[in-house]
Protein backbone atom coordinates (compact mmCIF):
# COMPACT_ATOMS: atom_id res chain seq x y z
CA UNK A 1 0.00 0.00 0.00
CA UNK A 2 1.20 3.38 -1.11
CA UNK A 3 0.32 5.76 1.64
CA UNK A 4 2.05 9.59 1.81
CA UNK A 5 1.79 11.98 4.89
CA UNK A 6 1.52 15.64 4.63
CA UNK A 7 1.77 18.93 6.83
CA UNK A 8 0.12 22.21 6.45
CA UNK A 9 0.23 25.64 8.70
CA UNK A 10 -1.17 28.45 7.95
CA UNK A 11 -1.41 32.41 9.67
CA UNK A 12 -4.09 35.07 9.09
CA UNK A 13 -4.65 38.24 11.23
CA UNK A 14 -7.69 38.78 12.71
CA UNK A 15 -9.20 42.60 12.29
CA UNK A 16 -12.89 44.21 12.06
CA UNK A 17 -14.92 44.47 9.41
CA UNK A 18 -14.22 41.14 7.81
CA UNK A 19 -16.61 37.70 8.24
CA UNK A 20 -15.11 35.53 10.02
CA UNK A 21 -14.87 32.15 7.84
CA UNK A 22 -13.10 29.09 9.20
CA UNK A 23 -13.22 25.14 8.63
CA UNK A 24 -15.87 26.19 5.75
CA UNK A 25 -18.26 27.52 7.67
CA UNK A 26 -19.41 31.47 8.75
CA UNK A 27 -18.86 32.09 12.47
CA UNK A 28 -20.23 34.59 14.41
CA UNK A 29 -17.40 37.54 16.05
CA UNK A 30 -16.57 41.32 15.72
CA UNK A 31 -13.54 40.20 13.92
CA UNK A 32 -12.71 38.40 10.51
CA UNK A 33 -9.56 37.12 9.01
CA UNK A 34 -7.64 39.19 6.31
CA UNK A 35 -6.62 38.32 3.12
CA UNK A 36 -6.95 37.86 -0.65
CA UNK A 37 -9.47 35.04 -0.47
CA UNK A 38 -12.00 34.50 2.70
CA UNK A 39 -8.96 33.48 4.39
CA UNK A 40 -10.12 30.24 6.02
CA UNK A 41 -7.08 29.56 7.79
CA UNK A 42 -7.70 25.99 8.41
CA UNK A 43 -8.81 25.12 4.80
CA UNK A 44 -5.73 26.54 3.81
CA UNK A 45 -3.59 24.36 5.48
CA UNK A 46 -5.68 21.07 4.86
CA UNK A 47 -4.40 22.16 1.22
CA UNK A 48 -1.34 22.59 1.84
CA UNK A 49 -1.20 19.23 4.03
CA UNK A 50 -2.87 17.66 0.74
CA UNK A 51 -0.23 19.22 -1.77
CA UNK A 52 2.82 18.70 0.27
CA UNK A 53 1.91 15.28 0.69
CA UNK A 54 2.37 14.53 -2.94
CA UNK A 55 5.34 17.07 -3.44
CA UNK A 56 2.62 19.48 -5.59
CA UNK A 57 3.83 23.19 -3.78
CA UNK A 58 1.68 24.99 -1.72
CA UNK A 59 -1.63 27.00 -2.17
CA UNK A 60 0.39 30.04 -2.97
CA UNK A 61 2.09 28.46 -6.04
CA UNK A 62 -2.23 27.02 -7.14
CA UNK A 63 -3.93 29.63 -6.08
CA UNK A 64 -1.54 33.11 -5.93
CA UNK A 65 -3.12 36.00 -3.73
CA UNK A 66 -2.23 38.55 -7.05
CA UNK A 67 -5.17 36.23 -8.97
CA UNK A 68 -8.10 39.25 -8.90
CA UNK A 69 -10.22 36.34 -10.02
CA UNK A 70 -9.68 34.61 -6.31
CA UNK A 71 -10.36 37.57 -4.45
CA UNK A 72 -12.45 36.74 -1.69
CA UNK A 73 -13.02 33.72 -3.25
CA UNK A 74 -14.69 30.89 -0.96
CA UNK A 75 -11.73 28.58 0.33
CA UNK A 76 -14.13 25.34 -0.31
CA UNK A 77 -13.59 25.80 -3.70
CA UNK A 78 -10.01 26.20 -3.38
CA UNK A 79 -10.25 22.98 -0.70
CA UNK A 80 -12.33 21.17 -4.18
CA UNK A 81 -9.77 22.26 -6.33
CA UNK A 82 -6.55 20.88 -4.30
CA UNK A 83 -8.91 17.75 -3.84
CA UNK A 84 -8.75 17.16 -7.77
CA UNK A 85 -5.50 17.70 -7.97
CA UNK A 86 -4.73 14.82 -5.95
CA UNK A 87 -7.32 12.53 -7.30
CA UNK A 88 -5.60 13.49 -10.84
CA UNK A 89 -2.44 11.52 -8.75
CA UNK A 90 -4.37 8.58 -8.36
CA UNK A 91 -4.70 9.15 -4.04
CA UNK A 92 -7.65 9.68 -1.74
CA UNK A 93 -7.00 10.74 1.76
CA UNK A 94 -7.57 8.32 4.74
CA UNK A 95 -8.00 11.16 7.90
CA UNK A 96 -7.15 14.31 8.36
CA UNK A 97 -6.10 15.59 11.72
CA UNK A 98 -5.64 19.36 12.46
CA UNK A 99 -5.88 22.07 15.29
CA UNK A 100 -6.77 25.82 15.43
CA UNK A 101 -4.64 28.49 17.86
CA UNK A 102 -7.28 30.98 18.66
CA UNK A 103 -8.18 32.95 21.69
CA UNK A 104 -11.56 34.00 21.27
CA UNK A 105 -14.27 33.00 19.88
CA UNK A 106 -14.68 29.67 21.68
CA UNK A 107 -15.37 27.76 18.82
CA UNK A 108 -15.90 24.07 20.04
CA UNK A 109 -19.38 24.04 19.09
CA UNK A 110 -18.77 24.95 15.79
CA UNK A 111 -16.35 21.99 15.29
CA UNK A 112 -19.29 19.35 14.21
CA UNK A 113 -20.39 21.84 11.88
CA UNK A 114 -16.77 22.00 10.23
CA UNK A 115 -16.35 18.56 10.04
CA UNK A 116 -19.42 18.21 8.40
CA UNK A 117 -18.57 20.62 5.52
CA UNK A 118 -14.76 19.59 4.91
CA UNK A 119 -15.79 15.83 5.19
CA UNK A 120 -18.31 16.41 2.46
CA UNK A 121 -16.02 18.16 -0.12
CA UNK A 122 -13.48 15.97 0.38
CA UNK A 123 -15.58 12.66 0.39
CA UNK A 124 -14.74 11.53 4.13
CA UNK A 125 -16.82 10.59 6.83
CA UNK A 126 -16.89 13.00 10.03
CA UNK A 127 -14.68 11.03 12.25
CA UNK A 128 -11.89 11.17 9.29
CA UNK A 129 -11.22 14.89 9.75
CA UNK A 130 -10.00 15.93 13.04
CA UNK A 131 -10.09 19.23 14.52
CA UNK A 132 -9.28 20.46 17.36
CA UNK A 133 -8.79 23.68 19.13
CA UNK A 134 -6.41 25.59 21.92
CA UNK A 135 -5.74 29.09 22.83
CA UNK A 136 -1.66 30.12 23.39
CA UNK A 137 -2.61 30.98 27.12
CA UNK A 138 -2.89 34.66 25.99
CA UNK A 139 0.84 34.31 24.81
CA UNK A 140 2.02 36.42 21.80
CA UNK A 141 -0.08 37.46 18.72
CA UNK A 142 -2.46 34.77 19.37
CA UNK A 143 -3.20 35.81 22.62
CA UNK A 144 -3.53 39.33 21.90
CA UNK A 145 -6.52 38.45 19.47
CA UNK A 146 -4.13 39.66 16.24
CA UNK A 147 -4.73 36.76 14.20
CA UNK A 148 -4.94 32.89 14.27
CA UNK A 149 -2.85 29.93 13.03
CA UNK A 150 -4.14 26.44 11.67
CA UNK A 151 -1.77 22.86 11.53
CA UNK A 152 -3.08 19.86 9.81
CA UNK A 153 -1.88 16.64 8.55
CA UNK A 154 -2.94 14.41 6.26
CA UNK A 155 -2.34 10.80 4.94
CA UNK A 156 -3.02 9.86 2.00
CA UNK A 157 -3.59 6.00 -0.22
CA UNK A 158 -2.98 5.40 -3.59
CA UNK A 159 -5.93 3.90 -5.17
CA UNK A 160 -4.78 3.88 -9.01
ZN1 LIG B 1 -4.38 31.36 4.23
Amino acid sequence: MSIRIGFGIDFHQLVTGREFWLGGIKIPHEKGALGHSDADVLLHAICDAMLGALCLGDIGVHFPDTDASLKNIDSKILLKKSFELIKAKGYRIINIDSTLCLQEPKIMHFVPQMQKAIAAILSLEITDVSIKATTTERMGFVGREEGLVAHASILLQKIQ
